[in-house]
């Protein structure tokens, strides 16, 4: 067995979007609010990267505030996020996109995935995440 390879610190957790395989070209402009999320696409990647990141701040204000819980409960001592791929991306009309993904972590040592379908909404030139279903089950 070969030792245990560590990812780069600087790669985007999301797995880069566009080529851009940086943290500080990928996520890491729209984390910091330098630029918004062009698209649901982006603003799901910039969210996965968050909660590898435990930014309770930026997830939910990235949630429309109809969906939006009060607090997350973020413990990333217990859940280590493994990856993200993003299976498709679907424009309805100019403010209605959806994407579905799966992400992979582990909790408590085991790992998991999850696979959702998302809905996102444009407002006042902003995306947030509104709900999604949840398709975990029929990996
Ligand atoms: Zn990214």
């Amino acid at each position: 067995m070969s030792k245990k390879t560590k990812q780069a610190p600087d790669l985007c957790p999301c797995g880069g979007y566009q080529g851009k395989t940086l943290f500080k070209d990928c996520c890491e402009p729209i984390l910091s609010g330098e630029q918004s999320a062009s698209n649901a696409e982006r603003l799901m990647r910039s969210r996965y990267s968050a909660y590898v990141h435990s930014n309770e701040h930026y997830l939910l204000n990235t949630w429309h505030p109809q969906s939006r819980p009060t607090a997350l409960e973020l413990d990333d001592s217990m859940q280590q996020w493994l990856g993200l791929t993003v299976h498709e991306f679907h424009e309805i009309d100019a403010d209605h996109q959806e994407v579905s993904f799966t992400a992979k972590y582990k909790h408590n040592g085991r790992a998991f995935k999850m696979r959702e379908h998302s809905r996102f909404v444009k407002e006042d030139d902003k995306w947030f995440y509104v709900d999604g279903d949840d398709l975990s089950d029929t990996v």
